[in-house]
């Protein structure tokens, strides 16, 4: 399949904002790729080369994108740059100077998608010495092959800025409408299927091309792969335990410690540790594997759990940066293991010895749990916990939790299944703080006076889950030591896409959580509202701007106000 093709896509996906248009668009598009490029079009369609969780990422930077956009057009790299200044955008800056270029192309090719995907591929993978040049080389052979559109889309997709608004909903609900629902299947059924397939093998590419083989069935029939991260049931927030035993009359309640999800999957000696972003740490924990190997009795299982920071003498948590510290490590891990051990509360478990238990009901995976995990004190045990019918008590291990300085509780159904991502009717939580927000920063300014060589407010955003966008809602310039400002200013510095004076505008990957002391309406921000006073409360380096809180969140906290204040 030609590239031109998928382009030709991009651009219609790009010239409307309607969700509907654009699933159609998609679902059209799917149905009419061959088998052989299926694969490759779901993934580019969302703007990568490699499912999220192989943590192979495209990226490149400016520099060197420059330096491919003057090798395959003739410009010098001063040319090229002086474009960029003047577009603010290097996709753009590569479909004017390839409509220019100043050297006849020799051997010009057609690009396939095959051919755009294997090389961006391998721009994702190169690693080590020359790897710069080889990458480099690698978009510049794509570039002098490419029509100035396809230049543009190239340059996006490598940048990670390929601004279709395709978010992951409507991937999934244009596989249903390709595959699904023109034979018949009635659209909740299909999305519900895919919706199933994908929190299990997150890989739409691959479901997309299970789908299109083996129907309903097949995507009904997926199992989880050891070795490969699923999507994870999260809790929502409870105003109260009143509300949540008025649903459920007997509840399971355990504590919610303050650290990080631990997925963890056991094959024979092999152990795989996942965060909830589908990330791998098997090797930042060598503790935990070796844990895990020793004393979690099962040939074949994946459990779920949260791992925190111990403090051997007290038995208390130590603080959250610990264990970021862990998780960030690349080398002395050994070392680190030792001197910020993790202890392990395991709470769940989805996968044993070939049998899925998605559907089996709380209380009876918890009994498989614990009759496979050997405890030990300090290092893995069954997370606390009580079954309870009765206020006064769970009010009392809600503070027990706290006096413990852990999070707070999770209340949990007895009797629901795992469910993906957060639902009513499974896990409640409860934690005594004013309600934060989990926020994106988009941009930045460099300070004045004694803090001008850092970057000393954030532009704070949220997410719109519609279009993927993310949307302005404040600045941020207290809350952070001298020391905290000097190492966001070093994380954000990479991601910075554009300058205005003394503003710059940064790749949205940094989440923070942020308190606040009101929500105002306000046009100075793209989502129409302000936050008063927004303070640092931690960098949520667990999670990603994908798991931002949305502009829903915003308003709908903002409503609230007016009910207490
Ligand atoms: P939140 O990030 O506030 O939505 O809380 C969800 C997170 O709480 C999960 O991803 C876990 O990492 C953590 N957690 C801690 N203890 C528990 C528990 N007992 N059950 C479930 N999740 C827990």
């Amino acid at each position: 399949m030609e590239y031109k093709k998928l382009v030709e896509v991009y651009e219609k996906l790009e010239s409307t904002t309607k969700k509907l248009e654009k699933r159609d668009i998609l679902a059209k598009l799917f149905r009419e790729t061959p088998d052989e490029n299926l694969y490759q079009i779901v993934l580019l369609s969302q703007g990568i080369v490699f499912p999220k969780f192989t943590g192979y990422e495209l990226g490149m930077a400016t520099q060197m994108m420059i330096k491919a956009i003057s090798i395959s057009t003739g410009f010098t790299s001063t040319e090229v740059e002086e474009k960029f200044k003047e577009t603010g955008d290097l996709g753009l800056t590569a479909e004017i100077l390839i409509k220019n270029k100043k050297q006849v192309t020799l051997i010009k090719k057609t690009l396939t998608v095959l051919k755009v995907f294997t090389n961006l591929r391998e721009v994702a993978t190169t690693t080590g010495p020359g790897s710069q040049d080889r990458k480099i080389r690698l978009v510049a052979e794509l570039l002098n092959s490419a029509e100035p559109k396809e230049g543009k889309y190239i340059v996006r997709t490598i940048l990670g800025e390929l601004r279709i608004g395709v978010a992951e909903g409507l991937i999934r609900d244009a596989i249903a409408y390709a595959f699904l629902i023109p034979k018949g299947v009635k659209e909740e059924d299909a999305i519900q299927a895919v919706d199933y397939a994908w929190n299990i093998l997150s890989d739409f590419g691959e479901v997309a091309v299970l789908c299109k083989e083996k129907g309903l069935e097949g995507l009904k029939n997926v199992k989880p792969v050891l070795g490969r991260p699923i999507q994870v049931m999260l809790g929502i927030k409870a105003e109260s335990i009143e509300e949540v035993l008025k649903r459920h009359p007997v509840v399971i309640v355990e504590f919610k410690y303050d650290g990080m999800r631990m997925q963890i999957h056991k094959k024979g000696e092999k152990v795989w540790i996942f965060t909830r972003r589908l990330e791998e740490v098997t090797k930042q924990f060598p503790d935990v594997v070796e844990t895990v190997k020793n004393h979690v009795k099962a040939e074949e299982c994946i459990i779920e759990g949260e791992g925190w920071p111990i403090d051997k003498q007290t038995g208390k948590p130590l603080p959250f940066q610990k264990l970021s510290q862990r998780i960030q490590r690349k080398y002395d891990i050994e070392r680190m293991a030792k001197e910020i051990p993790v202890q392990l509360n395991l709470f769940d478990i989805v996968y044993l010895n070939g049998e899925v238990l998605f559907n089996k009901p709380l209380k009876e995976r918890i009994k498989l749990l614990e009759e496979i995990v050997e405890e030990v004190p300090m290092k893995i045990q069954i997370a606390e916990r009580i079954i309870s019918s009765d206020i006064k008590e769970i009010e009392e291990f809600y503070h027990k939790a706290l006096s413990l300085k852990q999070e707070g509780i999770m209340i949990k159904n007895p009797e629901s299944p795992y469910i993906f991502g957060r639902h009513v009717g499974g896990w409640y939580k409860i934690k005594p703080t004013m309600e934060t927000l989990d926020l994106v920063i988009v941009g930045a300014e460099w300070g004045e006076g004694s803090r001008a060589k850092w970057l000393s407010s954030y532009i704070l955003a949220v997410r719109d889950p519609d279009t993927g966008e993310f949307l302005t809602c404040g600045m941020m310039g207290t809350g952070l030591t001298e020391e905290q400002f000097q190492e966001m200013t070093e994380r954000l510095k990479p991601l910075i896409e554009r300058e205005e004076g003394r503003v710059v505008w940064v790749r949205p990957e940094i989440v923070v959580e942020v308190s606040y002391q009101e929500i105002q309406k306000s046009p100075k921000y793209t989502s129409g509202f302000a936050l008063r006073f927004p303070r640092l409360v931690r960098v949520r380096t667990d999670k990603g701007p994908e798991e931002a809180d949305t502009i829903d969140r915003l308003k709908m906290l903002f409503e609230s106000q007016g009910k207490f204040g």
